[in-house]
């Protein structure tokens, strides 16, 4: 008899929206299928839809590190929360450089995470040659900074090349953060000079031209090299184009999204200072520009979406000037619901929502079929949701140890009602509801 049964909800999948009951066994997912048949569990799913787990590829809980900005249990339960039931983390003020560190860092998350999780590591320019230890040791891919930021040293053109050959060479995939070394530190010298602190230093020092430039250059060389390259964060319909111009001249190359770009816009940046310091920063001044964003999403342009979740308090926020207060939003707590709300306002499909949210982003990084999607013989990681309710986003709701939202005050359509990890019940109307801990994801490179 199967562990659980799941009856009458309607599955989501890229392709399909359909009234089906799903069957797990030993943390699977057994059959989906019109049959019923009697089960240990039963969950009445009828008039909720049914998704596969969410994956957030691209998180920042700060564990080890600034643990007074995140950790690792309250940033997995913001994600168990709302449908993130597998996430792939890094934290630069703690970064993974060698294999020892990866060791380190997954005995130190042990009994610490509420999902499953993979680990990705910072490329240094005195690493690159050790890269592929760290593949075999089983990273889910390598973060690059083209410019100095958070206490990560840029890697310049040269040695983005020599990461570029290293990763080809051993299969390899990373995840570039795009901005130009040069372009953002001569910007830096004059906005200083001029003695502003004023908010519009943001937009100005990590300007639209400093990220195209280093999207362009990235782009050019993952197509000469060969290697598996993820543009981080795109800004702009701009930058979209420049890497997928590289792709149709065959780079194996995909711009991630995060809903900061889509939902937020550039003059925000004046009123609310800080609580919108994150870059690159939000770009669009229109609601045409924002339509823009969600186009090239549901044709693939760009591939996939994430949080970049960074968060900080409002006290962390409020304490420094604009220039030195951290980078970075909150986004697990809201990413899943702001993707269906736009799904019910007609941004995208149901099927959209899975597709970029789940399955492009376990297939890219090696997750899939495991993770992304709820086909049989994939982990049961399965998230209910109440599509006709409606509420408000509230910053008392949010889990992160940020305890704010810049989505705060929004009407969104939709509401997560349960999550699901291997089978088990993970989270229920916005808590968590186990203390049993997600596990650790080995990345494709992992040695067998
Ligand atoms: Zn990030």
């Amino acid at each position: 008899m199967p562990d659980l049964a799941i009856l009458g909800g309607t599955v989501v999948s890229p392709q399909s929206e359909a009234r089906l009951n799903i069957y797990v066994d030993d943390g699977r997912v057994a059959a989906v299928t019109s049959d019923v048949v009697a089960a240990d569990n039963v969950v009445d799913a009828t008039g909720l839809h049914v998704f596969p787990g969410f994956v957030d590829t691209h998180v920042h809980l700060m564990d080890p590190g600034p643990t007074e900005r995140e950790d690792f249990p309250t940033g997995t339960a913001a994600a168990a929360a709302r449908g993130v039931t597998t996430i792939v983390e890094h934290t630069h003020g703690h970064p993974i450089r060698l294999p020892d560190d990866l060791t380190k860092k997954r005995e130190h998350l042990r009994e610490r995470s509420h999902v499953d999780y993979g680990l990705a590591a910072h490329v240094w320019p005195d690493t690159i040659d050790r890269l592929h230890e760290l593949w075999e040791a089983g990273v889910t891919f390598f973060k690059i900074f083209t410019c100095t930021t958070h206490g990560v040293p840029g890697i310049d053109t040269a040695n983005l090349w020599r990461t570029f050959t290293a990763l080809a060479d051993f299969g390899g995939t990373c995840l570039v953060h795009c901005e130009d070394e040069a372009m953002t530190a001569a910007a830096e010298r004059f906005l200083r000079a001029e003695g502003r602190t004023d908010n519009a230093v943001i937009a100005q020092w990590r300007s639209r031209e400093a990220e195209e430039v280093a999207a362009a250059v990235t782009a050019l060389l993952a197509r000469h090299a060969g290697a598996q390259v993820n543009v981080a964060h795109v800004s702009t319909p701009a930058v979209a184009a420049l890497v997928a111009r590289e792709r149709e001249a065959g780079a194996d190359i995909a711009a991630e999204g995060c809903p900061q770009y889509f939902l937020l816009r550039e003059d925000e940046l004046l009123e609310h200072g800080a609580l919108r310091k994150f870059t690159p920063p939000a770009r669009a001044r229109s609601d045409a520009e924002e339509d823009d964003m969600w186009r090239l999403l549901r044709h693939g342009v760009l591939n996939h979406i994430s949080t970049d979740h960074a968060p900080s308090t409002l006290e962390q926020k409020r304490h420094g000037s604009i220039w030195d207060v951290h980078f970075g939003l909150p986004g697990l707590d809201t990413t899943a619901p702001l993707l269906l709300d736009a799904a019910t306002r007609g941004k995208l499909s149901l099927g959209d929502v899975v597709r970029v949210y789940a399955e492009r982003p376990a297939k890219r990084y090696g997750l899939f079929p495991r993770k992304g999607h709820l086909g049989v013989g994939a982990d049961a990681d399965i998230v209910l949701a109440d599509l006709a309710a409606t509420g408000v986003v509230r910053d008392q709701d949010v889990l992160s140890k940020a305890g704010w939202t810049p989505y705060a005050g929004r009407s969104v359509n939709g509401r997560i009602v349960s999550t699901f990890l291997r089978g088990r019940p993970l989270a229920a109307d916005g808590a968590p509801v186990t203390d049993e801990a997600g596990r650790f994801l080995p990345g494709r490179g992992a040695a067998a």
